[in-house]
């Protein structure tokens, strides 16, 4: 083999090894890492036989992020196995969640999340699709509640709970709504109230009124049939955005419980972040407002104990099964998965 030829060869070999390289690591992408690991722990636990042992310390995998305008499918979000490989679940199981338990582990609490409920508009796109859940779903959904024995709480009831002040109900369930769509307060509000339950709906108070948005009457009539109206900002602004100012910041938050406290006289504790996004800067913020709990849109149920301005929820998606919907209510959060 003569020396050009050799060269060429293993300018060939390091061009392929590196394309292969290049392809493990798309096919590996961050969620399937996660998920993968959380795979094997768990096939290294029942092999050990130690997966019935009580949960003690604390893993602290990541949980994905969403966004909360996130593509449908998030979290349930498929994760698709590199070529070759063996699914790392049943296919049965739902792919986002490889930890599912009975619904209603003790002391866990689903925080659900709806943003539209009832008819889609004309020649909607994915995410306003994701984003909505028919009425006849809805009603499903909290017939379901019902059945299984769930008593729906407030936010409110959940700060003082989380206080320390309050005793809850058997089997709590929180339903949350947000950016005060006035489809929700027309289809979602009877159904809830028909079941003896009640909601708490996050309000952008700057788009009360506009179009697609309930106005202050709708949002007062809904407060006095029990509903809860909280806080999600102003101008539904990016609290991670570095653009915008911490003085702009601390605006879009004062305002909007000035907002709910002038037009309705609620004096909101809780705040719901725009997108999920947040970071210790709003946290601080929120708490210089006199803000308790805050809800971000990470998939998870809420414990006693948990860092109370980062409190995760179960996302209710567009089109969902009813199976999905009861399994989401006993699943735990990737952050609270435990192993000894
Ligand atoms: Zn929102």
């Amino acid at each position: 083999m003569n020396k050009r030829t050799k060269k060429a060869r293993q300018r060939r070999r390091k061009k392929n090894a590196a394309a292969a390289q290049a392809e493990t690591r798309t096919n590996l992408n961050g969620d399937a890492k996660i998920f993968i690991a959380v795979a094997a722990t768990f096939l290294v636990l029942a092999g050990l036989g130690l997966a019935k042992l009580k949960p003690q310390k604390k893993i602290l995998l990541s949980a994905p992020e969403f966004s909360e305008f996130n593509a449908p499918g998030t979290p349930p979000q498929p994760v698709q196995p590199a070529p070759g490989e063996p699914p790392p679940v049943p296919p049965q199981a739902p792919a986002q969640n490889p930890q599912t338990f009975p619904p209603t582990p003790s002391g866990a609490i689903p925080v659900l999340m709806y943003h539209h409920v009832g008819d889609l508009p004309v020649a909607p796109d994915a995410i306003r699709r994701d984003l909505t859940v028919s009425t006849a779903d809805f009603r499903r959904e909290v017939e379901l509640v019902d059945r299984l024995g769930y008593h729906a709480i407030t936010a409110a009831d959940l700060d003082g709970y989380m206080q320390g002040r309050e005793q809850l109900p058997q089997k709590p369930i929180l339903f949350t709504f947000d950016d005060g769509y006035d489809d929700v307060f027309q289809n979602a509000v009877p159904i809830l109230t028909e079941h003896h339950m009640t909601g708490s709906f996050a309000i952008i108070t700057g788009f009360v009124g506009q179009s697609g948005y309930a106005g202050w009457d709708s949002l007062a009539a809904a407060r006095d049939s029990g509903m809860e109206l909280v806080c999600h900002s102003e101008h539904h602004m990016d609290f991670t955005n570095r653009a915008y100012t911490p003085e702009l910041k601390n605006a879009e938050v004062a305002d909007c419980k000035k907002d709910l406290q002038d037009h309705l006289g609620i004096d909101s504790k809780i705040f719901v972040y725009p997108y999920g996004h947040f970071d210790a800067a709003i946290e601080q913020i929120l708490r210089n407002n006199g803000f308790d709990l805050a809800f971000t849109t990470q998939f998870g149920l809420v414990r006693k104990g948990e860092a109370e301005l980062v409190l995760p929820r179960v996302r209710v998606h567009g089109v969902e099964n009813i199976e999905t919907f009861q399994r989401n209510l006993g699943v735990r959060t990737f952050a609270a998965v435990t192993a000894k």
